[in-house]
């Protein structure tokens, strides 16, 4: 995978999959803008790339916050020049049976998970189309695709995402900005971990892996789609979950 003097911004980026994607693209070369809620979790990911002799730095944004991601994104445009990759991973749960679910478990899932997109991709997407050259990689779920009981605030988001990347794919195509849909099934990460025991033991049985994958194994998916050799590639949903949703 080839990437040329590139930067990326990662949303969720303090832990879990962004973290793993952070890492990933920056063993790969790449100047990466590790963003998390916490500046403390995406301050140690960046640190910790920094240490290893990669590139990166540091910004604490509340993605679900429309305004503070514009600003930032006008800032980092500024002192970065340009960004070429985009990678919205941060996401949320707030899951529950919907007859029990509240306006504010839907309101925070569809701002944090889908409307965010909207606002990365409004702020940093043009400037791509300006210099003819960009990479989204919009990171969904098995749950958009599929559904899932208890989760009807999250598969909502998520597959609005995908509706999303595949519009703007076709507004971006002529520019040379591309956009995809990485959709990953259960990863082991703190997210899977708040589930039972139980709900753990049903999702491996739907997994022809029969696995949880691992952080890594998404990252290398986003790494791909965000690389010089994916040119041809736009608006896609790559499924990385074991088979699950086949
Ligand atoms: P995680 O909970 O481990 O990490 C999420 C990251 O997003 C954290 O760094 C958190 O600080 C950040 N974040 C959350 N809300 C934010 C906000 N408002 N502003 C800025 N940052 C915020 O989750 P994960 O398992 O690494 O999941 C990453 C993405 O992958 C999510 O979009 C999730 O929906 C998706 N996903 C995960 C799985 C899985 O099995 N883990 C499966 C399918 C999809």
């Amino acid at each position: 995978m080839t990437f040329t003097n590139r930067t990326a911004l990662v949303t969720g980026a303090g832990r879990g999959i962004g973290k793993a994607i952070a890492e990933t693209l920056a063993a790969k070369g790449v100047n990466v803008i590790c963003v998390s809620k916490s500046a403390e979790s995406c301050g140690a990911v960046a640190a910790a790339i920094t240490a290893a002799g990669g590139k990166a730095v540091a910004r604490a944004v509340d993605v679900s916050d429309g305004p503070a991601v514009v600003k930032a994104s006008e800032e980092l445009l500024k002192e970065f020049g340009k960004i070429d990759i985009l990678v919205n991973n941060a996401g949320i749960t707030r899951d529950g049976l919907l007859a029990r679910m509240s306006d504010d478990d839907w309101n925070s899932v569809i701002q944090t998970n889908l409307t965010s997109c909207f606002h990365w991709t409004k702020a940093i997407g043009w400037p791509m189309c300006r210099n003819r050259w960009g990479r989204i990689v919009n990171i969904s779920s098995v749950t958009g695709i599929m559904g899932n009981a208890g989760q009807a605030n999250y598969g909502a988001a998520k597959a609005g995402m995908i509706g999303f990347t595949k519009s703007i794919a076709k507004e971006f195509a002529k520019r040379g900005v591309t956009a995809n849909v990485v959709a990953p099934g259960f990863i082991k990460t703190d997210m899977t971990a708040e589930l039972s025991e139980e709900v753990q033991k049903g999702a491996t049985a739907l997994i022809p892996m029969q696995r949880f994958g691992e952080a890594a194994e998404i990252a290398h998916a986003v790494a791909f789609l965000a690389s010089e050799e994916a040119s041809y590639v736009t608006g896609q949903v790559f499924a990385v979950d074991g088979g699950m949703a086949m």
